[in-house]
């Protein structure tokens, strides 16, 4: 397994000036956690151009971004999340080109993971929730002109409003894991909302009310049954580390259990259809982040690995449980 890193991953951050320290904590420590880990590969990214972010944005965002980054102060690229700061286009081609990076090496390696990734809010025009630009995108994009058959899983407190936009109607399979109340950040992430066109079927938002625990994420997981009806080449992994249950923005009452069940699964269900995994860090922002990282790490090595002692509230389950059972009977019509 190959995990992208640079250690400039350890300034870089886009989110609010107020959880910036907490932000980059987290990429530091997981570097510790995981430095000693066997049967890793570090693989070093290379930088994106302008060309490569125009795959999925408009030139508008390109230019704003590049205007921004010459400013000499800190400023907004929105209404008060996503900051600008003086040269921060260098950090933004180097999220970018990890993607690439990771695509590159995906023809050796069967799963690899970039812990500074997932900016999954920002939209073709605009930065949104600490997200200057959209690598996931990026790497869908990417994986569908080589006519590779994909599968995104989006797990994290919030909604992938900007690859929700941009997939919509694409032959993508789309699982979204993330707290919802209609309210929550970013607002979007309608139970009803299932595709259209060539994507008719193939998205789906699976909810979870707010203070959702462990018991209720494993209900969630069941969902990744549609990948394997799906039968991807490539399985895409937002793993957001952001519903732990210590996070800053509070919004799920998990542990860093539940992220090695996810990346136990996917392990499992790559290793079984023989398909790549391109895996993100996401989002996290408290002192659970790092060591949900790295379970998730753990996971997708095929590795039990449960540091944290389980929460549970079985009101939240049922209510999960009985959404995915609903998915799950209405799926068939789609996944071929
Ligand atoms: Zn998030």
């Amino acid at each position: 397994m190959g995990i992208v890193w640079d250690d400039r991953f350890r300034d870089i951050s886009f989110s609010h000036p107020m959880i910036r320290d907490v932000s980059v904590e987290r990429i530091r420590r997981f570097k510790e956690l995981i430095s000693n880990e066997d049967g890793i590969m570090f693989i070093k990214p290379e930088m994106a151009n302008f060309e490569d972010l125009l795959l999925v944005h408009d030139v508008t965002l390109i230019e704003k971004l590049r205007e921004a980054s010459s400013l000499p102060f800190v400023g907004f690229l929105d209404e008060g999340d996503t900051v600008h700061y003086p040269g921060m286009l260098e950090d933004i081609l180097l999220v970018a080109g990890s993607t690439l990076t990771a695509l590159k090496f995906s023809r050796y390696l069967a799963r690899i993971y970039i812990p500074l990734g997932g900016f999954h809010h920002a939209t073709r025009t605009s930065p949104m929730g600490f997200c200057p630009i959209n690598d996931v995108a990026i790497a869908l994009k990417t994986l569908q002109s080589k006519g590779e058959r994909v599968a995104l899983i989006d797990v994290d407190a919030h909604h992938p409003n900007g690859l929700e936009e941009m997939f919509y109607n694409e032959k993508l399979l789309k699982i979204n894991v993330f707290a919802y109340d209609g309210e929550f950040f970013p607002r979007t992430g309608d139970v009803k909302r299932r595709g259209e066109g060539e994507g008719f079927g193939l998205n789906f938002n699976v909810g979870l009310p707010l203070g959702s625990s462990d018991d209720a994420f494993m209900e969630a997981l069941r969902m990744l049954e549609l990948v394997r009806h799906f039968k991807p080449t490539y399985i895409v992994v937002v793993a957001g580390v952001d519903g732990h249950m210590d996070d800053g923005l509070k919004s799920l009452n998990l542990t860093a259990n539940s992220y090695n069940l996810l990346g136990q699964k996917v392990f499992a269900l790559s290793r079984e259809l023989e398909a790549k995994v391109i895996s993100y860090g996401g989002g996290g922002y408290g002192p659970g982040s790092s060591i949900s990282m790295y379970s998730f790490i753990k996971g997708l090595k095929g590795q039990r690995f449960l540091p944290e002692k389980g929460t549970e509230d079985r009101e939240k389950r049922e209510i999960v449980k009985k959404l995915v059972n609903l998915f799950l009977e209405s799926s068939s019509c789609c996944l071929k």
